[in-house]
């Protein structure tokens, strides 16, 4: 078949046309996914090639590489979002509300309350999703799923914008259960926003309600 060019695959328009296709089948909306570059470990480079094919959001899980790299993107790009996807140390609470448009990992009250802090002194409000330890993983961040509705209530209390939840499942075993729990647990804590699915899963994300999937290696190749 004589195919022209602009319709070549890339990794970008393969996964956009897997998540339409999820989309369809779990009878939501087209374009109710949104698709997270996860750009760790990756060169500005990199994310310039995704950028060039019109990808706009991008994640990271690190305070100092984002800083190192989207400055400069975003100084070229001002309508890049970037989402905080990794593990945030409470002291480096400025730098991500001063960096990120979102925060995918607010998992315990310290952090929080830092974040709060943040917020108020910069005058500006970041979304966050709580982090939930949806496998009751020892070594793994998270809300542990007992004291979900209280550390709900406790952040809300002092202020800070949640819209919804997140999860890693635990590796190497299906994560469908673990996917539907997470989203059971939003819809009872009156929560939209589901940020769940990484390459290796996001179809089954998608079709259980992810609203965002963070997707790595299989946009950027292998890390
Ligand atoms: C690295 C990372 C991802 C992306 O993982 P891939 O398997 O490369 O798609 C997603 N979420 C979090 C929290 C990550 O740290």
């Amino acid at each position: 078949m004589n195919m022209p060019s602009h319709t070549t695959a890339t990794p970008l328009t393969t996964i956009r046309a897997a998540i339409a296709q999820s989309e369809k089948i779990a009878g939501r909306p087209a374009g109710s996914t949104t698709l997270i570059a996860i750009s760790k470990t990756k060169p500005v480079e990199a994310i310039e090639a995704l950028v060039g094919e019109g990808q706009r959001v991008f994640g990271e899980n690190r305070v100092q590489e984002a800083e190192a790299k989207f400055p400069d993107l975003r100084a070229r790009y001002p309508d890049l979002e970037l989402h905080m996807v990794g593990q945030l140390q409470s002291n480096k609470a400025d730098e991500a509300v001063a960096l990120f448009d979102f925060i995918h990992s607010l998992d315990r009250m310290s952090l929080a309350k830092a974040l709060a802090t943040a917020m108020d002194k910069a005058g500006r409000q970041v979304p966050c999703f709580v982090q939930v330890n949806i496998g009751e993983e020892e070594q793994k961040g998270g809300c542990a799923i007992a004291d979900l509705p209280q550390f709900l209530e406790q952040v809300r209390a002092l202020g800070l914008p949640v819209i919804g939840l997140m999860a890693v499942p635990p590796a190497d075993v299906e994560p469908a259960p673990y996917f539907a729990l997470l989203a059971k647990l939003a819809r009872e804590a009156g929560l939209e926003q589901l940020s769940i699915g990484m390459s290796g899963d996001f179809e089954t994300a998608v079709r259980i309600g992810a609203t965002h999937v963070r997707i790595g290696s299989a946009l950027f190749g292998a890390r």
